[in-house]
């Protein structure tokens, strides 16, 4: 009515792929399809590693092995992350009993994207999963975004207090890129803030995004959280961020993600790890 939309063949393409991508998507879980890679994150302090973040891939048969951008946004849409968020749990807790009762590392870290904590039984199925497991809650560190829990402030609040409860460890990932409001952040029961790799990418350079690093860094040491950076790459980074007080890092500087089998390498040595 009153308006004019034009066809273009190309239109018809891109849902196909889509449709396409969503049906493999489907598949991905039962045929075995995806893998986890493992990002080290290192105590400077110390250079040793503290935890590794547990990151999915999709060795897709046709396409090869796609970025979690290419699939976790369709897999939110389509509630095939419930499915998939099971999957990473209990593969990353699988691949890191090891790790964690020999002491190696902490804790290991996974993601939870927003549509899985929108379910109620979110908490109640992982901790489930964990039981199932035997793996000690204490070495689970969940990365929530801040949009995950700020979208319904009382539930998100409560589904965290659920997990702390149960010894899981709680993150916010990508913290400062979204509008958290700090009377909001007090309430919540966390352990970490991850300082996104937006404001360490440019920080010594831009006054600006140093300024917001300090600022995360000063507001975490205050509530007693710990403060992750993610994304550091180069030693001018490192150097600017250890000089404001953040101790513990990931990023390329240190290991790109890596296979389950490359981990262990870590356990002794740090590369690039300073003298
Ligand atoms: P994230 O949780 O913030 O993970 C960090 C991303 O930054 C990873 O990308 C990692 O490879 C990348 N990265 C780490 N260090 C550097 C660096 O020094 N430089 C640069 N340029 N990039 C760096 P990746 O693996 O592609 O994952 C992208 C996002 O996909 C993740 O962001 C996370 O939000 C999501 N994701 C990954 N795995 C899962 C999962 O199992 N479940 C859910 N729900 N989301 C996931
Ligand atoms: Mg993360
Ligand atoms: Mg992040």
């Amino acid at each position: 009515r009153n308006n004019v939309q034009f066809f273009h063949a190309g239109f018809h393409a891109a849902a196909m792929e889509r449709l396409q991508l969503e049906t493999d998507l489907r598949y991905a879980v039962e045929r075995n399809e995806l893998r986890l890679h493992y990002q080290p994150i290192i105590d400077v302090t110390t250079n040793r590693l503290v935890g590794a973040e547990a990151l999915v891939r999709w060795q897709h048969p046709a396409r090869g092995l796609l970025a979690p951008d290419t699939f976790i946004g369709l897999a939110e849409e389509t509630g095939i992350i419930e499915q998939i968020g099971e999957w990473v749990l209990a593969a990353a807790c699988g691949d890191s009993a090891q790790w964690v009762t020999a002491g190696a590392m902490e804790f290991i870290s996974v993601n939870v994207s927003a549509r899985q904590l929108e379910s109620g039984d979110f908490p109640r199925t992982t901790l489930q999963t964990l039981g199932r497991l035997d793996f000690d809650p204490q070495h689970i560190e969940l990365e929530f975004t801040e949009s995950a829990v700020m979208r319904d402030r009382v539930h998100g609040a409560e589904m965290l207090r659920v997990l702390r409860a149960g010894g899981v460890r709680v993150a916010i990932d990508d913290f400062g890129t979204g509008y958290s409001s700090l009377a909001y952040l007090k309430q919540l029961p966390l352990n970490t803030l991850k300082i996104d790799r937006l404001f360490v990418r440019d920080i010594t350079t831009s006054p600006y995004d140093a300024a917001i690093a300090r600022a995360i860094i000063a507001l975490a040491q205050s509530i007693d959280l710990r403060v992750i950076a993610e994304g550091v790459e180069t030693q001018e980074q490192l150097d600017l961020l250890e000089a404001l007080g953040c101790t513990m890092m990931q990023g390329y500087y240190f290991s790109k993600p890596v296979p389950p089998d490359r981990v262990p390498a870590f356990f002794v040595a740090t590369p690039n790890r300073r003298a």
